[in-house]
C-alpha cells in the first residue's frame, strides 16, 4: 500500500501524547483566570495545574491554627467518596441518609444528657455557625410568641454573652435583628462571669449564650453558675430565659474527658446546644449539629414541611441542598470508635497538649494562659521578650508550622497570644518537633534583637555589616 504524507495542521493533541503532562502546551501558557476559556483542556492537564497551584496552601497536618479535622481513617474517606453524589435534601430518594442523621441526633441528645422525658429534636448543619443561627432564631420566636400571648411589646429583643464568643454570635445578632449585649472579658480569666450576666439580662432577653471552650483561649464560661442565675431569675422575676451552650469544640470533648462536668441538658435552663462535627467530632468539614432539649423549644412555624420529589419532609435549615457525606462520616466515627474510642483519642490529645504546655512553661519564657483544661490546646503569651508573638509565629511559618498569633477581645485587647490546637493526628513526636522549632525560633529572634540593640548603641560599625 502506498503511504501518504500527513497534514500536520490537522493533527490532534491526543495524537502527540509522547511527552509527559508537563511537556504539553497548557504548561507553557498562562492558565485562564478571570474569563471562562472558550474551550477546555484534557482532564489530566486541568488536574495537574490546579493540584500544583494548591501546593502553595499550608500543610493541613502542620496547621495548629484550626480546630477543624485534618485526618480521618481510610474507611471513612471511602464512605465519604462513595456518597459525594447524594444531595442530603433528597430525603425521599436517599431515605437511609435521613435515618442516619436521626441516629446521630439521638446519640448526641443522650450524650448531652437530655432527660428521657424530653422530646429532643435536632439537625445536621454545615457547621456550628448555621446551628447557632438556627438556635438564635428559635429562641427569638419562642420569646416573641410568649410576649405576644402576654400582650407585651416585642420590638426590642436582646441576647447576652461574653466577648469571648465566636464571631458568628455577633453575625447572628445583626442578621436577625437582635440587640447584642456583649460583656467585656474578665481580666486574667478571659471569660465572662455570672455576675456580669446578671446585670445584663432583662425581660427582653431571648437567650444567654455561654461557651464550652472559647476559640481564643480554649476556656469555658461558668455555665453552671449562669444556669443557676437564670433559674433564680425565673423564680424571682418570672423571666424564663434559655441558656444556649456553644459547644462547637467542647461538646465533643467534655463528655469523654470529664463526664461529671455539668454543662449540658442536665442543667435546667440549657435548652439548646451546638457542636461542630468537623472539630472534635473528628469529621472533615463541613458538619455541625444543633440539638434542642425539647421540641417545644423549637417553634413549629420555623420547621418547614416540604412536599418535594414525592414525599413530605421536615426541614429546619438555612440552606437547602448539601452533601450527605459528612453526616455519614459522623455516624461512621460514632459506631467505629464508640465512647471509649473517643475517650482514648481525647485523652491523647489532652495529654499531648499538657505536655507541650509544661515544656514551654518550664523554659521560663512563656506564660500559659489557658489554666482550665477544657480543650486540647496551648494558648500562651511571651514573658518579657524583646520581640512579639507575631514575630515568633512568622518565624515558625518558615518551617511550615502554622501557629496563629492575635490579640484577645475587649478588656484584654492588649494581650497578644499565640495558640496551638492539638488535634488527633498530632502525636507526641510532633509535639517534640514543634517544641524544638519554637525554641530555635525564639533563640534566633533573641539573637537578632540583641544584635539590633547593639547596632542601635553604635557598638558595631554598620558599614562592616553590609
Ligand atoms: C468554631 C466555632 C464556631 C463556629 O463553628 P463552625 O463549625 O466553624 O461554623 C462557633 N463557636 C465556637 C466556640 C467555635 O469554636
Amino acid at each position: 500500500m502506498l503511504s501518504k504524507k500527513v497534514d500536520l495542521s490537522t493533527k490532534k493533541e491526543s495524537e502527540t501524547e509522547h511527552t509527559t503532562t508537563y511537556g504539553r502546551r497548557y504548561f507553557g501558557e498562562p492558565v485562564p483566570k478571570y474569563v471562562m476559556p472558550d474551550d477546555g483542556m484534557p482532564a489530566r492537564a486541568a488536574y495537574q495545574l490546579i493540584h500544583d497551584e494548591l501546593n502553595l496552601d499550608g500543610n493541613p497536618s502542620l496547621n495548629l491554627a484550626s480546630f477543624v479535622t485534618t485526618w480521618m481513617e481510610p474507611e471513612a474517606t471511602l464512605l465519604i467518596a462513595e456518597n459525594l453524589d447524594k444531595n442530603y435534601v433528597d430525603n425521599d430518594e436517599y431515605p437511609q441518609t435521613t435515618v442516619i442523621q436521626e441516629r446521630v441526633v439521638n446519640m448526641l441528645a443522650r450524650l448531652f444528657n437530655a432527660p428521657e422525658d424530653c422530646e429532643s429534636v435536632g439537625t445536621a448543619t454545615i457547621g456550628s455557625s448555621e446551628a447557632i443561627m438556627l438556635a438564635v432564631l428559635a429562641h427569638k420566636w419562642t420569646w416573641r410568641k410568649r410576649r405576644q400571648a402576654e400582650a407585651k411589646p416585642c420590638d426590642n429583643p436582646n441576647i447576652v454573652m461574653g466577648a469571648d464568643v465566636h464571631t458568628v454570635w455577633e453575625k447572628s445578632a445583626r442578621y436577625f435583628d437582635v440587640e447584642l449585649k456583649l460583656i467585656p472579658l474578665q481580666e486574667d480569666t478571659y471569660i465572662v462571669s455570672a455576675d456580669e450576666v446578671a446585670k445584663e439580662v432583662d425581660e427582653n432577653t431571648i437567650c444567654v449564650a455561654a461557651v464550652l471552650g472559647t476559640t481564643f483561649t480554649g476556656q469555658m464560661d461558668p455555665i453552671k453558675e449562669i444556669n443557676d442565675l437564670l433559674v433564680d431569675v425565673k423564680k424571682t422575676k418570672g423571666w424564663d430565659i434559655p441558656l444556649h451552650v456553644d459547644g462547637a469544640s467542647g461538646a465533643f470533648v467534655a463528655p469523654f474527658v470529664d463526664p461529671d462536668l455539668e454543662w449540658d441538658f442536665r442543667l435546667e435552663q440549657v435548652k439548646s446546644i451546638n457542636a461542630s462535627g468537623h472539630k472534635y467530632g473528628l469529621v472533615y468539614p463541613g458538619i455541625g449539629w444543633l440539638v434542642m432539649k425539647d421540641k417545644n423549644d423549637l417553634p413549629e412555624e420555623l420547621v418547614f414541611r416540604i412536599t418535594y420529589l414525592g414525599g413530605e419532609m421536615t426541614n429546619y435549615s438555612l440552606n437547602f441542598s448539601k452533601n450527605s457525606s459528612p453526616i455519614i462520616a459522623q455516624y461512621y466515627n460514632f459506631i467505629r470508635l464508640g465512647k471509649s474510642g473517643y475517650a482514648d483519642i481525647m485523652t491523647n490529645m489532652m495529654s499531648n497538649s499538657h505536655y507541650l504546655a509544661e515544656k514551654l512553661r518550664d523554659t521560663g519564657k512563656f506564660e500559659i494562659i489557658n489554666k482550665q483544661k477544657t480543650l486540647p490546646l496551648v494558648a500562651l503569651r511571651l514573658k518579657d521578650a524583646a520581640f512579639t508573638v507575631f514575630q515568633l509565629s512568622k518565624m515558625l511559618r518558615q518551617k511550615g508550622w502554622i501557629v496563629p498569633a492575635y490579640y484577645l477581645p475587649e478588656n484584654a485587647q492588649d494581650v497578644a497570644v499565640m495558640r496551638m490546637v492539638i488535634k488527633e493526628n498530632f502525636s507526641r513526636d510532633m509535639v517534640e518537633l514543634l517544641f524544638s522549632d519554637i525554641m530555635q525560633a525564639y533563640h534566633s529572634l533573641e539573637l537578632s534583637e540583641a544584635e539590633r540593640e547593639e547596632r542601635a548603641k553604635g557598638k558595631k560599625n554598620l558599614s562592616l555589616l553590609y
